[in-house]
């Protein structure tokens, strides 16, 4: 008997919009995921911000299988010496040994502690700051997205996501993102400051050098500390390996997930040994998890970050993300925004994108919005794409835009 997966899919699965895009993929591969309905799609979302090295990369699934043969879950996080999250870390933390680490209050990054998700990594960074400055208040952007949970969501910069969820935690204040005036709201009260650098569900918004700088000023005049959340920016999404490097700063908290794990779960909050190990008193183990740095997704992570540094996907970012950039060019794109492959082409309105990102899953090319800008569509294909496959996908969206919607 046939089974309608779609309609169990409705019926079973907990839906959170009336209206999901309910598309079944049988299996995915690069830049490709295709549909049982016999439709190939392009992937320019990496599903959202993950695959930043395509589907099912090769090194990706040998490091899962080699990984897989040896153990899965053995003790819950910190107790045990497992190798590929020791492995993981150490590849990490070589990532942030750059030149401005010297500048940092606290110093170098070097330490590692491991999630499942990005919202847990925040809601262990945000007890993290609170344990070590022992403040009150934290700061986080309007129209900012750092994650679902409790805490995290009380970081939202978005009332309507919040109202009915309350109370959530207090001592939450919010700035604007870019206005260098709201950083006197950050004082010897102040925790720390959680921020993009790139604001992603904003809409891919790119500050000012001078503004990052002048909030790690800030950060360390009143002693906050300062949490770059880079769960859609980092692993080479910029066209850096993290999307701070160019602004000549370094954070205090460096957060991480998504594309991370290379299509596994897993996430991570990082900061310097002196930081850290206020986790290890008063109370004793005050952040514990049980998967968090789960063997097989630390193996896919190292694998990931392993084919992005040697093959230099950060760099190609770059020009790919230029490439897109002069090829989108249409009277009904008002502006096409962004750095290395994390873009926002604008429209005139949601109704007018939603009918634009409609037809092109109909032609096969898998676009979409962003939570706290719906005029603008969302373009970060797997860093893995080619020349060829980013002239596919934007000649399918110029397509549409030429019938007009
Ligand atoms: N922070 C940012 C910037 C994100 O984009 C997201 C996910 N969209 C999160 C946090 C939350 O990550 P997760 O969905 O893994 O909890």
């Amino acid at each position: 008997m046939h089974i309608n997966q779609r309609q169990l899919f409705f019926n079973h699965l907990a839906q959170t919009s009336d209206f999901p895009l309910a598309i079944e993929i049988d299996r995915a591969e690069g830049v490709y995921m295709y549909g049982t309905n016999g439709q190939r799609y392009l992937d320019l979302i990496s599903g959202i911000g993950v695959s930043n090295v395509g589907h099912r990369h090769p090194a990706v699934l040998a490091a899962i299988q080699q990984q897989m043969d040896k153990y899965l879950h053995l003790m819950v996080y910190g107790e045990f010496v497992q190798s590929p999250q020791v492995r993981l870390a150490e590849a990490l933390t070589q990532t942030l040994n750059l030149p401005q680490a010297q500048t940092a209050p606290y110093g170098r990054i070097n330490n590692v502690y491991f999630s499942n998700s990005g919202t847990e990594a925040i809601e262990g960074a945000l007890k993290l700051a609170k344990r070590f400055t022992g403040r009150p208040e934290v700061i986080s952007c309007f129209n900012a997205y750092h994650g679902a949970t409790q805490g995290a969501l009380s970081l939202s910069g978005a009332e309507f996501f919040k109202r009915n969820f309350r109370p959530l935690i207090p001592g939450i204040r919010q700035i604007q993102h870019g206005a260098t005036a709201d950083l006197d709201m950050i004082t010897n009260k102040t925790a720390a400051v959680v921020i993009e650098v790139v604001g992603g569900e904003a809409g891919v918004r790119v500050p000012e050098v001078a503004y990052m700088q002048a909030l790690r000023k800030r950060c360390t005049e009143v002693g906050a500390l300062l949490i770059l959340d880079e769960i859609q920016t980092g692993f080479g999404r910029t066209g850096t390996f993290w999307a701070f490097e160019p602004y000549g700063i370094y954070p205090d908290v460096l957060v991480s997930a998504k594309g991370m794990g290379g299509g596994m779960p897993i996430g991570a909050f990082m900061a310097s040994q002196e930081v850290m190990s206020v986790f290890k008193n008063n109370p004793i183990l005050g952040h514990i998890t049980t998967f968090g740095g789960h063997p097989v997704s630390c193996a896919a992570s190292l694998a990931t970050l392993t084919v992005i540094r040697d093959q230099q996907l950060e760099e190609q970012a770059n020009a790919k993300g230029d490439l897109i950039k002069s090829l989108i060019q249409h009277p009904m794109v008002k502006e096409i925004r962004g750095k290395g492959l994390m873009l926002a082409a604008e429209f005139d309105s949601f109704e007018v994108l939603k009918k634009v990102i409609d037809r092109c899953i109909e032609r096969g090319v898998i676009t979409d919005w962003f939570l706290f800008c719906d005029n603008s569509m969302r373009i970060a294909p797997p860093l893995t794409i080619t020349e060829a496959q980013i002239k596919e996908g934007c000649e399918i969206i110029l397509g549409v835009l030429e019938v007009g919607v």
